[in-house]
């Protein structure tokens, strides 16, 4: 019997020690951009302390896994259907959790989530000092207590609660912008896309986010695209939380959907792609001098889908896309001439998974090595 205690206890101590020394982090590798330090934020999420199904601490290890440097637990002020069983104050979920992330080196940015009906809808504050005054009967009210502690708050998941799923915008919206309590807008929440609250951010001049909004066991949500959660894209100037908080009141983000879909302006999506991809030199193609084959690397996270749109004279596939950290080779014909010599050529690309707007992906050039030879008009494996 104390033969089988022993073994027992010495089975309970080799799982958790497995357990506790087999945790993976899934990196997201980003190019190096100057000037900014990127930063991969999750601003939107739930646990048990609200309408969640997790402990606190397991966010902060569910986003350690998923690659995010940031995160903020943003628990609803208004609906808490755990209140009997965990009768705790607004700020007991970040507590929890802060001793987690400090271990694992993630920023925790205190936030919580003002949720009234309709029309206001639902807003997340975050970089607050205290939620607790965010609890009071009207709504303006809680946008100001957010506000006077410095807090930038934006709207959620804005089609929601609507049947139809489609954003509107109400005087309410128009009263919290020009009282300068409305800082940005989710257009990326969980699998949905907002396109109407893209335009929004843009004409409006407001931060664009995109967020996890998990409840759910980060495995098991449904919410999320192919194992991924969306997230914020920060391009913070230096380093911790305050810069977070500049870039996020100056607008700096890039909105990353778990479907790889990349949202935000052209001075900020334009060096992603740029330092993410590298043109290798044209490899010769043996027996066939007319057709290059350029290589293109992506060494970082991202994907990217090209629409190339190249000059009458060279042939090119007219879509190329380049799954995170591959290389694609594609072939490259100048039609032209027949000179055997090698020719650059700027080519027009639409990068159409990165979206300036809702109906336009990021226009760039690449610059391509093409032979122009006479030979077999389709390229040889
Ligand atoms: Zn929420």
């Amino acid at each position: 019997m104390r033969s089988f205690s022993i073994v027992f206890a010495a089975l309970t101590l080799a799982a958790a020690f497995v357990e506790a020394g087999t945790d993976v982090r899934r990196e997201i590798r980003l190019p190096e951009v100057p000037g900014y330090r990127l930063v991969r934020y999750d601003p939107h999420m739930h646990t048990v302390f609200s309408d969640g199904q997790v402990w606190p601490t397991h966010r902060v290890d569910e986003a350690w896994r998923d690659g995010m440097d940031a995160l903020s637990i943003t628990e609803h002020i208004e609906h808490r259907p755990h209140l009997r069983d965990i009768p705790a104050d607004h700020n007991r979920s970040y507590q929890v959790a802060l001793p987690r992330a400090k271990a694992l080196g993630l920023m925790l940015i205190r936030g919580a989530e003002i949720t009234r009906p309709l029309p206001a809808g639902h807003y997340n504050a975050v970089f607050l000092d205290d939620a607790a005054p965010l609890a009071t009967p009207r709504f303006e009210d809680a946008a100001r207590a957010a506000v006077s502690q410095g807090a930038f708050v934006f709207w959620n998941h804005p089609g929601y609660p609507h049947p139809d799923g489609v954003a509107r915008w109400y005087q309410v919206q128009t009263r919290l912008l020009q009282a300068g309590h409305l800082h940005g807008i989710e257009i990326v929440n969980g699998r949905r896309y907002y396109p109407g609250a893209h335009r929004w951010c843009l004409e409006k001049k407001l931060t664009m986010l995109g967020s996890s909004d998990l409840h759910l066991p980060r495995q098991v949500d449904d919410n999320l695209d192919d194992g991924r959660r969306p997230w914020t894209l920060v391009f913070a100037e230096g380093r911790g939380m305050e810069a977070i908080k500049r870039a996020l009141f100056a607008r700096r983000t890039v909105v990353v959907g778990a479907d790889g879909r990349l949202f935000g302006e052209k001075k900020y999506l334009s060096p992603l792609f740029e330092r993410s991809i590298e043109i290798v030199q044209p490899q010769p193609v043996p027996r066939n001098r007319s057709w290059t084959y350029i290589q293109i690397r992506n060494r970082t996270s991202l994907r990217f889908d090209l629409a190339l749109d190249p000059p009458a004279h060279l042939q090119a596939p007219a879509r190329v896309n380049i799954p995170p950290e591959r290389i694609v080779r594609i072939p490259v014909r100048c039609a032209r001439s027949s000179s055997g010599e090698t020719r650059a050529a700027s080519v027009p690309v639409t990068i159409t998974n990165m979206r300036v707007d809702p109906e336009h992906g990021l226009g760039e050039k690449i610059s391509i090595q093409a032979a122009c030879a006479r030979g077999p008009s389709t390229p040889a494996r």
